[in-house]
């Protein structure tokens, strides 16, 4: 059976290009949970769902069908047949996610997608790179490669202000601070770094130089 690979860490910690570009290099899978939460976030917000009211939310858990992409050169994001891979980066979606993917029904629903879409990969495929907040710890513990990437404020605030294409890094290194403090303020934060979970300090580093160390665990 193939391997499965958990990446987590926080936003900007280049956890998305590590692990698609990993995933390339050893021929697997390729999974980003945080487009999960953000694709049904994007549903929630287009059928005028309020996300401040997680019992709202709670009941159109099941609504909507997501369908996620796993090859690592074209990875796509479907919602009810709609191809939503631009709109689930917009400044609306990102500021709605955290209260959205803090609702216990979402968690459960996504999880247990995440779960069989692993499960596919590893009798399917040679496996799968998963990335997110809560792989190593919730979604699957039993990863035979477990990575917990971590870079400064600055470093993160500088990828993703290339990302999203802004010039006002000190605006993405806030609101990246304010995600940051959301999603490990709750009690039950998706975002918990375990004893066994290697932390790669990524500050310093190229993505090609990460990307090649995280090959070279998958390799081992
Ligand atoms: O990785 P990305 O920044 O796209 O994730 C968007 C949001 O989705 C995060 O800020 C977090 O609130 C949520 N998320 C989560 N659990 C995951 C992945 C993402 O709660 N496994």
């Amino acid at each position: 059976p193939g391997v499965v690979v958990a990446i987590d860490g926080p936003s900007g910690s280049g956890k998305s290009s590590t692990a698609r570009g990993a995933a390339k290099v050893r021929e697997l899978r390729y999974l980003d949970t945080g487009a999960m939460y953000r694709a049904f976030t994007w549903w929630a917000l287009r059928n005028g769902v309020d996300t401040a009211d997680p019992a709202a939310v709670a009941a159109v858990v099941s609504r909507p069908a997501i369908v996620m992409g796993m090859d690592p050169s074209d990875p796509t994001v479907r919602v009810d047949g709609t191809d939503v891979a631009q709109d689930i980066r917009s400044q609306e979606v990102t500021e709605n996610v955290s209260a959205v993917s803090a609702v216990p029904e979402v968690r459960a629903r996504l999880v247990a997608l995440q779960r069989d879409l692993i499960a596919e990969a590893r009798s399917e495929a040679g496996g799968i790179v998963v990335e997110g907040r809560d792989i190593t710890t919730v979604v699957a513990p039993e990863a035979e490669v477990k990575i917990y990437l971590t870079a400064s404020a600055e470093a993160r605030a500088e990828r993703r202000s290339k990302e999203v294409r802004s010039s006002d890094i000190a605006a993405t290194q806030a609101d990246l601070m304010r995600r940051d403090l959301f999603d490990s303020s709750r009690s039950d934060s998706p975002l918990t770094q375990t004893e066994d979970a290697l932390e790669l300090e990524t500050t310093g580093l190229s993505l090609d130089e990460v990307i090649a160390l995280v090959a070279k665990l998958t390799d081992e």
